[in-house]
C-alpha cells in the first residue's frame, strides 16, 4: 500500500513539474507570467487528478501481478499433478514397472525401431502356494524381490512390464537367438538365487518359468505372444524353473 502511495506521489510530482514547465513556458512566449492563481491552478490540477489515477492505475497492476503470480503457481502444480498421474496410468502400483497397457505399447514403438528382438514372458511358478502359505502382503513382497531379480538381469535397453499378476513380459530389441537363450536364462538363474524368508532363517525358493520367441519383421504382437505363450506352456509342463525360447514365428 505503502509503495503504491508513493509510486503515484512520484508521478504526482512529475505531473506537477511539467503542468508548471509547460504553463510557464507558454505564459512566458505570450509575453506573461506565472503566478498567483495561474501557478495555483498548475500546481492543484495535476495533484487532485494525477495522484488518485495513478493511485488506482497502480493498485489494479499490483493486483494483476499477484493474480498471475497465483496462476502461474496454480499452472506449475496442475503440471506437477499431470505428470504424477500420467506415471501413475502408465506404471505398475507395486512394482513401478510399466503395467500391461503401457508395455505393449512401448513394445510396438520399440519393434518399429529395431528389426530384431526377442519376446519373453516370464511367469513365477507355484505362486498361489506363497500366497496361501504366509498370506498375500508376504507374496508381495516376494513379487518385488522376483521383478528386482528381473531388473537385475536384463540389459539397459531391454522394455520390461508387468501383463498379469505374477507374470511378466520383457522385450529385447536386437537379440539374436543366442543373446535371448543367454539372458533367458540368466533372468531365471537370478529369481532362482533370490532368497526370500518370509517367517524365520528357512529361504523359501522362489522360481520362474520363461517362455520366449525370436521377433519377425513381419509378425503381429499377438502372434508373438502365443508362440511365447506355447513355449512357457511347455517350460511349466517340463517341470518349471526354465527358460524356452523358440525360434522365429511365421508371419500370420
Ligand atoms: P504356475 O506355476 O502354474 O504359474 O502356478 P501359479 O500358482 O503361479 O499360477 P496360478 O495362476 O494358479 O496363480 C497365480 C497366483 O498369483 C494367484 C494369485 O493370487 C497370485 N497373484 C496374482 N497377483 C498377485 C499380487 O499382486 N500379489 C500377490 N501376493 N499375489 C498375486
Ligand atoms: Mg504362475
Ligand atoms: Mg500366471
Amino acid at each position: 500500500m505503502l509503495r503504491i502511495a508513493l509510486r503515484a506521489t512520484a508521478v504526482t510530482i512529475a505531473a506537477i513539474a511539467a503542468s508548471v514547465l509547460i504553463c510557464g513556458l507558454v505564459l512566458s512566449s505570450l509575453g506573461g507570467r506565472l503566478d498567483g492563481v495561474a501557478l495555483w491552478l498548475c500546481i492543484l490540477c495535476p495533484l487532485l487528478t494525477a495522484w488518485p489515477v495513478s493511485a488506482v492505475l497502480f493498485s489494479q497492476s499490483a493486483r494483476l501481478k499477484a493474480a498471475h503470480r497465483d496462476l502461474a503457481r496454480a499452472h506449475a502444480q496442475l503440471a506437477a499433478t499431470h505428470r504424477r498421474l500420467a506415471h501413475k496410468a502408465r506404471h505398475d502400483d507395486l512394482t513401478g514397472m510399466l503395467n500391461r497397457e503401457s508395455f505393449f505399447a512401448v513394445l510396438e514403438g520399440s519393434r518399429r525401431k529395431a528389426d530384431r528382438g526377442a519376446l519373453l514372458i516370464i511367469d513365477a511358478d507355484h505362486f498361489k502356494r506363497i500366497n496361501d502359505s504366509y498370506g498375500h502382503l508376504t507374496g508381495d513382497e516376494a513379487l518385488l524381490l522376483i521383478a528386482a531379480a528381473l531388473k537385475r538381469s536384463l540389459r539397459a535397453g531391454d522394455v520390461l512390464g508387468r501383463i498379469g499378476g505374477e507374470e511378466f513380459c520383457a522385450f529385447l530389441p536386437g537379440a539374436d537367438e543366442h543373446e535371448a537363450r543367454s539372458i533367458a536364462e540368466r533372468v531365471r538363474r537370478e529369481v532362482e538365487l533370490v532368497r526370500f524368508r518370509p517367517v524365520d532363517e528357512r529361504t523359501v525358493p522362489l522360481t520362474v518359468s520363461i517362455g520366449g520367441t525370436m521377433c519377425g519383421q513381419d509378425v503381429g504382437t499377438a502372434d508373438l505372444m502365443r508362440s511365447a505363450d506355447r513355449r512357457l506352456y511347455e517350460a511349466k509342463h517340463g517341470g518349471r524353473n526354465l527358460a524356452i525360447v523358440d525360434t522365429m514365428p511365421k508371419a500370420a
